[in-house]
């Protein structure tokens, strides 16, 4: 199905997996995502022993792709059921997308730099993943396809977008890092009512910046 996904390459995610399970993820449906979606796809293939290594990498243009472990943390807060309706922001690489679609959710996804977005929106679907993708500043989320049952924010974000929350659904749970630029709270917002959110946190988490704006080259 997928292009270069060896016996090799299965045996590396099982590790991986088994891993993150020492490392305490226990939500199964994000074990399996993250043993079926091919990681090492993601990264040039000069970098292929480092693909299944539970390290963040950079993917260019400043930007990494998040550590496996916090993918699955992020993931497994977001409590995803089939057919959810997840927004994301941040696509980067797009493995953080392949792994909610894997799981069966609905994902929009936004990324604010042009050339991390031309790329993936490429890449992605040739290996069977596609989420509707959107070139933007995620600070102001999608009013056009809100209400979302899941908001991700992939990037650290100094303060609470409250676009973002204003397109979360009753019921709905946005999970996002929220810091400075050297360290993030991992926080989960949890939509009660119209008005009422109730807030989780969940330690300490390092993101690139959530940046305003957009960057066209
Ligand atoms: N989810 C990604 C993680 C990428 S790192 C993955 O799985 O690879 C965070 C990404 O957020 C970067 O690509 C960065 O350009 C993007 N980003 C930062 N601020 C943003 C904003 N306001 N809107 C959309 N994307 C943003």
């Amino acid at each position: 199905m997928v292009r270069n996904d060896t016996l090799r390459h299965q045996g590396m995610r099982k590790r991986l997996v088994d891993g993150l399970k020492i490392k305490g993820i226990k939500d199964s449906a994000v074990l399996e995502a993250i043993g079926t979606v091919p990681r090492h796809l993601f990264m040039e293939s000069m970098f292929i022993n480092f693909a299944y290594k539970d390290q963040a990498f950079p993917i260019g243009a400043g930007q990494t792709i998040s550590q496996p472990y916090t993918v699955a943390f992020q993931t497994q807060l977001l409590e995803i059921n089939k057919n959810d309706k997840v927004l994301e922001v941040g696509t980067g690489s797009g493995y953080q997308a392949a792994v909610l679609l894997e799981m069966g959710a609905k994902v929009f996804t936004i990324e604010r730099q042009k050339e991390l977005f031309a790329k993936v929106q490429h890449f992605l679907p040739e290996i069977g993943y596609t989420p509707a993708f959107f070139f933007g500043d995620g600070y102001k989320g999608l009013p056009d396809f809100a209400p979302f049952d899941k908001i991700i924010v992939t990037a650290g974000a100094p303060s609470v977008p409250e676009d973002l929350t204003g397109q979360l659904k009753i019921g709905g749970r946005m999970v996002i890092p929220v810091g400075n630029d050297r360290k993030q709270v991992m926080k989960v917002f949890i939509r009660i009512s119209e008005t009422e959110f109730k807030t989780e946190k969940h330690g300490n988490f390092v993101f690139v910046p959530l940046l305003k704006g957009t960057v066209n080259f």
